[in-house]
C-alpha cells in the first residue's frame, strides 16, 4: 500500500485524544504519571503536553515534592473553561440549551417553549441558535442535539418519533452550516452517558441506565460508548411487555413498563384512585401512595429481572423521580431478586438515583466523547 504520510500524524492525534481523556478523568496529574498510565513515552507525553499549554488548553500547576529520588514531577491539569460543548434537547413544545465545560460543569442554561409539530421551522430555530452559539463562544469545541425516538447517531438520522410525530428527517442537514462537530442522538442515550461519569464507574464495565420520565427509556453504555443496536433501538426498555392486559401504549401493543411507571401514568393512577391526588401531593394519602410505589416498583423489577439475564451488565443505574421513595426502592430490588438468576443477581450493582441525571449535560458529554475518540 502507498504511504501517504499520514501514519504518523494521525498516531500523534489519537494519542493526544488518549491524553485529553486521561487529564479529564484524573484531572491533576504530571507527564510522568501520563506516561506510565498510557503506556506512552515520555518524549511524545511531553511534546503532547507542551502543545496544549502553548494552545492553552493545559496549565503546569507548580513542583511536586517528593521524598523519593529521581525528576521532580510537574503537576498539570486541563483548563476546563477553554473547552466548552453545548447539549440542546429537544422535547414536545419545549427546548432546553446548555453550554458545559471540559469537566461537565454548566457555563450556560437556556430553556424555551416552542411550537415542535413540524421538523422544518424547528431544525431552522436551533440553526440559529447553534450560530449564536459559535460566534459568541470560540472555545466551543461542538454541539449535540439530542430528541426522543429512534435516531441513527452516525447518519443524524429520525427514522421516528412518536412524541414529536416527527419521521424520516435528516436532523443535521438543516443545522450543520459553520459548526464544526454536530451531532444528533436520543436524549436518554446521552444521560446513559453521563450516569457512568456521574456514578465513577468504571467505564470498562458494562452499565445499564434506565430512565422514567415522560416515557421510559434506556441505553446500554459499553466501553464509554453506547450500544445503539442494528436499528438503533437497543436499549428500549419502555415497550417491554409487563401487563399483557395492561394499558395500550403508543406503539399500539399493551401493557408495555412506559404505560404503568412513566410519570404521566404514574400520575393517571394516583388521580383514579384518589380525584386530585398527585405525587406532588403525596403528603395526602400516604398510604395510597405507599400502595401504588409498591406496584410500580414491582413493576420496574420484572423488567430489571429481563434486563439483568439478557444484558449481564455490571452495572444498572435507575434514573426515575419515584427513587426517593423507599416502597419502590425496595419493591423493585425484591422484585428482580426474585426475577432473575441468583448468580447474575449477586453480580449485578443496582443503582437508584437521588440526584436525576440532566440529559442536556449527557448532550454536551456526548460531544468530548466523540472528540476524544480515536480517528483514522
Ligand atoms: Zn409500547
Amino acid at each position: 500500500m502507498k504511504d501517504t504520510g499520514k501514519g504518523p500524524a494521525l498516531l500523534r492525534l489519537n494519542n493526544e485524544k488518549r491524553v485529553m481523556t486521561a487529564l479529564r478523568h484524573q484531572r491533576v496529574t504530571s507527564r510522568q504519571d501520563l506516561s506510565r498510565a498510557l503506556a506512552l513515552s515520555k518524549n511524545t507525553v511531553s511534546l503532547i503536553i507542551d502543545d496544549l499549554i502553548a494552545t492553552g488548553r493545559v496549565e503546569e500547576r507548580g513542583a511536586v515534592t517528593s521524598s523519593g529520588v529521581g525528576r521532580r514531577k510537574i503537576e498539570i491539569a486541563l483548563r476546563p473553561e477553554m473547552l466548552q460543548t453545548a447539549g440542546i434537547m429537544v422535547e414536545r413544545q419545549r427546548v432546553h440549551m446548555r453550554v458545559c465545560d471540559y469537566f461537565s460543569q454548566v457555563l450556560e442554561e437556556k430553556s424555551w417553549q416552542t411550537q415542535t409539530q413540524a421538523p422544518g421551522p424547528l431544525l431552522a430555530e436551533l440553526a440559529q441558535c447553534c450560530q449564536q452559539l459559535a460566534l459568541a463562544r470560540p472555545a466551543l469545541l461542538g454541539i449535540a442535539l439530542g430528541f426522543p425516538g429512534i435516531i441513527d447517531p452516525q447518519r443524524g438520522w429520525m427514522h421516528h418519533s412518536s412524541h414529536l410525530g416527527w419521521s424520516e428527517t435528516n436532523l443535521l442537514a438543516p443545522v450543520q452550516a459553520g459548526i464544526t462537530l454536530l451531532l444528533a442522538m436520543n436524549s436518554v442515550k446521552a444521560a446513559a452517558l453521563l450516569s457512568v461519569q456521574q456514578l465513577r464507574l468504571d467505564p470498562s464495565d458494562n452499565c445499564f441506565y434506565l430512565r422514567v420520565a415522560e416515557g421510559v427509556g434506556g441505553a446500554l453504555v459499553r466501553g464509554g460508548s453506547v450500544y445503539t443496536g442494528s436499528s438503533w433501538t437497543a436499549g428500549e426498555v419502555g415497550h417491554l411487555t409487563i401487563d399483557s392486559q395492561g394499558p395500550r401504549c403508543t406503539c399500539g401493543r399493551n401493557g408495555c413498563l412506559e404505560t404503568l411507571i412513566s410519570i404521566p401514568a404514574v400520575q393517571r393512577q394516583f388521580a383514579e384512585r384518589v380525584p386530585g391526588l398527585s405525587w406532588e401531593k403525596r403528603e395526602c394519602a400516604p398510604e395510597m401512595v405507599d400502595e401504588l410505589m409498591v406496584q410500580a416498583g414491582d413493576r420496574l423489577g420484572i423488567a430489571l429481572g429481563q434486563i439483568m439475564l439478557l444484558l449481564n451488565p455490571a452495572n444498572i443505574v435507575v434514573d426515575a423521580p419515584w427513587s426517593h421513595h423507599p416502597r419502590f426502592v425496595a419493591a423493585a430490588q425484591q422484585r428482580a431478586q426474585s426475577s432473575a438468576l441468583g448468580f447474575t443477581v449477586q453480580h449485578t450493582r443496582l443503582h437508584f438515583l437521588q440526584e436525576r441525571i440532566d440529559p442536556v449535560t449527557g448532550l454536551a458529554l456526548a460531544v468530548i466523547e466523540r472528540y476524544e475518540s480515536p480517528v483514522g
